[in-house]
């Protein structure tokens, strides 16, 4: 089985080989530092987590930088309003940022920033400029957009298409409409840093080529983002690392599909920003990374209320399985594992691997999950069942889990522990005719949303 990922700058799905056997460089751009970050922002961040995942569970060493853009034009307005100064905001929402990825089980990730990068940003600006592929203009570098032949080859869009595309702008130091900027000139009282072309700021494309290539190498496997970055962003990105360079910048380009709110496209104008923060108090992390899951990364993606409540109640499912199964294996039989039940396990694992290797195809891997849980539901149903069987099945569900990370494993064992001994603590109570002890145990546990069953076998709870 091979993985095929679709890359943008074929517009096909392309068998994926490494650079490096066995390691696998990846560069996702990451968010401007002036805010929290808001919904949409979460669906890159989540999708090329668990290409990350997936990646390494086929045995890569994934190296995955995400760049911090913590000075632009929005920082500095912002810092501005806010009475601050930039690197104190963009302190705040990165350390705002951390604390969102960790709770959405998004780790490993290095993450540079642009003030920490300045001289090898310069220099990639000053080799433009030596090969004739820049100019400087009052102070603001160019990229001379008419010397790189292939510009417009990421977007699949010629010159004369770009040339009409933009908005006839009156703007005298551009040699060409279409050319970007690298370097932009101080205004007086903006932050600034000093280059052999004045004071002044980096453009926004330049970052991401100045550290990807800082971080890992002139050539990189996996070049990743957002839909909407198409366009310039990455169009630039690719053309200034190309022309710097004379080689491949990424091999392979993913983009993920846009997330709409209510079926409108999200903006703040229209006030359905909402912040990763925000809904981290009312949903639960693995809640968000299931529902951006169930849908293509590639398709659009709706997020409403409704979407969140189908997600929670499909996650519910997968955890009652988890807890019946570890409810199950404290009076398991020893003895062989289930045959019918290892087939299963096997045909199952085997169909999400290949989802997962059809360009990470998470709705159709979550199908696999849902059928390990129905053929768990079935086999716990008889009435002897044994510790290996039930091992192989939660075995499965973790390795799945670890490629998609939708259940908080941990939280849950502990919590089961706590419940455990509460039952306990009630049994005794109620030997000793303690019923007020009694009651107010079984209280706590309904506020929790756990249910008690009497059972032959004695008292067994599950979640509501
Ligand atoms: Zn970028």
């Amino acid at each position: 089985m091979t993985l095929k990922v679709y890359n943008t700058l074929t517009r096909t799905k392309e068998e994926f080989v490494s650079l490096e056997p066995g390691k696998v460089k990846m560069y996702v751009c990451g968010p401007t530092v002036y805010d929290y970050i808001h919904i949409g922002n979460a669906r890159p961040a989540i999708v090329f987590d668990v290409v990350r995942r997936h990646l390494k569970s086929l045995g890569y060493e994934v190296k995955y930088v995400v760049n911090f853009t913590d000075v632009d034009d929005k920082l500095i307005k912002r810092a501005e309003q806010q009475g601050t100064t930039v690197p104190e905001l963009a302190e705040k929402f990165i350390e705002a940022y951390r604390e969102d990825m960790e709770a959405l089980g998004i780790v490993d990730i290095i993450n540079p920033r642009v003030t920490e990068n300045m001289p090898e940003i310069i220099s990639f600006i000053a080799g433009l400029v030596d090969k004739g592929m820049a100019y400087e203009k009052g102070g603001d570098v160019y990229f001379r957009t008419t010397r790189f032949d292939d510009y417009g080859k990421l977007s699949h869009q010629n010159l004369e298409e770009l040339q009409f595309g933009i908005r006839v702008e009156v703007d005298e130091r551009k040699e060409n409409p279409q050319d970007f900027v690298l370097w932009k000139a101080a205004k007086p009282g903006e932050i600034y840093w000093s280059s052999p072309w004045g004071d002044g700021r980096p453009g926004w494309h330049i970052e991401c080529s100045a550290m990807a290539e800082k971080y890992l190498g002139e050539t990189i496997d996996i070049h990743g983002g957002g839909q909407d970055l198409q366009f310039p962003h990455h169009e630039c990105e690719l053309a200034q690392s190309e022309a710097l360079h004379g080689k491949m910048f990424a091999k392979y380009w993913l983009h993920n599909g846009y997330l709409n709110i209510n079926n409108e496209k999200m903006s703040k104008s229209l006030g359905n920003g909402l912040n990763v923060r925000e809904l981290r108090t009312k949903t639960k992390p693995e809640t968000i990374r299931y529902f951006m899951l169930t849908t293509h990364y590639r398709s659009p993606l709706n997020f409403n209320d409704e979407t969140i409540a189908q997600a929670e109640g499909s996650l519910e499912r997968i955890y009652n399985c988890l807890s019946n199964l570890a409810y199950r294996s404290k009076d398991a039989a020893e003895g062989e594992a289930d045959e019918e039940v290892s087939r299963a396990v096997e045909r199952i694992g085997a169909f999400f691997v290949q989802k997962m290797n059809d360009d990470f195809n998470t709705p159709d891997a979550i199908t696999a999950v849902f059928d390990l849980v129905s053929e768990a539901n079935r086999y716990l149903q008889k009435e002897t069942v044994t510790q290996a069987t039930i091992g192989l099945i939660q075995n499965q569900l973790k390795a799945m889990n670890e490629v998609l990370g939708i259940i908080a494993e941990q939280e849950e064992e502990l919590l089961d522990e706590e419940i455990d001994r509460l039952i306990e603590e009630r049994t005794e109570a109620r030997k000793a005719k303690n019923w007020a002890r009694a009651d107010e145990i079984r209280d706590l546990l309904t506020e929790q949303g756990i249910l008690l069953e009497d059972t032959p076998q004695g008292i067994r709870w599950r979640r509501k």
